[in-house]
């Protein structure tokens, strides 16, 4: 493939690196193609619901979707009755430079829609081998389309199983639980507390790993030390204990069990819709032993077993693509989407109480323009309420719903049905 095929795209901030590489692109090569040129952060997750005015009002100029191989996907959205003209989908494969601060774009499809319902409809299948990043960019004639694009959808089928198991990777030093409960009994827990909540999809088994046995790595983790996420090591997440051992790198959720999260009242963590059964980046979610208290890093609260496996059960959801049923400070900062106020799914309430008290406040207040690519799915996080919000809370309508951004005295429900059958399609979509 010739270089005229690739640009540059995104990241005005790189100004100087952008105009080096702008020259080199050819553009008689590139007749037709109209690249997006947008600094794109918006990512798109497929089967994800919630409002994403954010992608609608940036789908022509270029949003990120995420993609996995030998997936069906089905985008669309209003035809916009004010402006004529049939606007062609371009899809860009992109690719991140060395040190990941641009992005290049290939373009690998031309498409035309299908009108339904006043909807232009594209379907497409993903032919990758691995997963991928795409982007979009709507055209007529050459040109950006001018319309409005509202209401955008984004379905995804898989050609995967709906089977998968868990791996419980212990790194560190532990202690019992609150409640006195050691590894082994802990895995158990986790795995019955799968089967019976996550109903759509089949837990095949657990597996317990210990960091300090890893064939490579072991000696970096060794078990008498406490190992604090965020502090111990740049990689918060610990994604080089992903996928081990090798014969079960695709069949395995890697759940990393750390003493502590260095973050204030934080007991889990998960990037939204990771789609990696396979090992590498966006391959773990993370729980925590203990938790740090509010007052910072030198008091912490031993965890009961209860606690952290609902937490890995709710990060886990994130794990799979499913939002907090309420959005969250931290939330706005990682979507860059004030519409984004709840998940979208029709069977789950929200709490307005909520929204309205700026609860689950954050160190990252305000949406913030990236110094770099932002990968799919950025941080979210389990928190503990802050006793002076408590009886708000309790009173939200969706407080017992796993997806609640944190922690309740009261019984979890579980998931709803619409969340459920989301899981079971991402679950299908992640190869493994
Ligand atoms: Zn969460």
């Amino acid at each position: 493939m010739s270089l005229s095929e690739y640009k540059k795209i995104g990241l005005g901030l790189l100004a100087m690196l952008l105009a080096a590489c702008t020259d080199s692109v050819n553009v008689a090569d590139t007749e037709n193609t109209v690249f997006p040129d947008n600094q794109y952060y918006f990512s798109y997750a497929p089967n994800d619901m919630a409002a994403n005015d954010s992608i609608s009002a940036n789908l022509a100029h270029g949003v990120k979707l995420s993609v996995h191989p030998n997936a069906s996907y089905e985008l669309s959205f209003k035809k916009d009755p004010l402006v004529s003209g049939v606007p062609e989908l371009q899809l860009f494969h992109l690719y991140l430079n060395s040190d990941s601060t641009a992005y290049y774009g290939k373009k690998i499809r031309s498409l035309q829609p299908k009108e339904i319902d006043g909807r232009f409809v594209y379907t497409f299948t993903c032919e990758e081998k691995d997963n991928a990043e795409w982007a979009t960019s709507l055209s007529v004639d050459g040109a950006f389309y001018k319309g409005r694009t509202d209401s955008v959808r984004w379905i995804g089928s898989g050609a995967y199983s709906d089977h998968f198991s868990l791996n419980l990777v212990v790194v560190g030093k532990h202690t019992l639980t609150s409640d006195s409960v050691g590894v082994e009994e802990l895995a158990q827990k986790t795995l019955q507390a799968f089967r019976k909540y996550y109903t759509s999809v089949h837990i095949d088994t657990i597996y317990i790993r210990y960091a300090d046995q890893h064939p490579k790595l072991g000696s970096k983790y060794p078990a008498n030390e406490p190992w604090l996420a965020g502090r111990s090591s740049s990689d918060m997440f610990l994604y080089e204990l992903g996928g081990w051992p090798e014969d079960h790198v695709r069949e395995a959720l890697d759940i990393v069990y750390v003493y502590r999260i260095e973050r204030e009242l934080t007991i889990g963590y998960a990037s939204l819709f990771s789609g990696n059964l396979g090992g590498g980046a966006l391959s773990t979610v993370l729980v925590g032993n203990y938790v740090m208290s509010a007052e910072g890093s030198k008091k912490e609260r031993l965890l009961s077993s209860d606690e952290i496996v609902e937490t890995i059960l709710h990060e886990t959801g994130h794990f799979f693509g499913l939002r907090h049923t309420t959005s969250t400070m931290n939330d706005f900062s990682v979507s860059h989407d004030l519409s984004i106020i709840e998940d979208g799914l029709e069977d789950t309430p929200y709490c307005v109480e909520l929204l309205r008290r700026r609860l689950l406040k954050s160190s990252v207040m305000e949406p913030s323009v990236p110094q770099r690519p932002v990968m799919p799915g950025e941080f979210y996080e389990r928190v503990f309420w802050d006793a002076s919000d408590a009886q708000a809370i309790a009173e939200c309508p969706d407080a017992r719903n796993f997806m609640f951004p944190a922690t309740m005295d009261e019984s979890f429900e579980g998931f709803s049905e619409q969340q459920l059958e989301l899981i079971r399609r991402n679950l299908m979509i992640f190869p493994h």
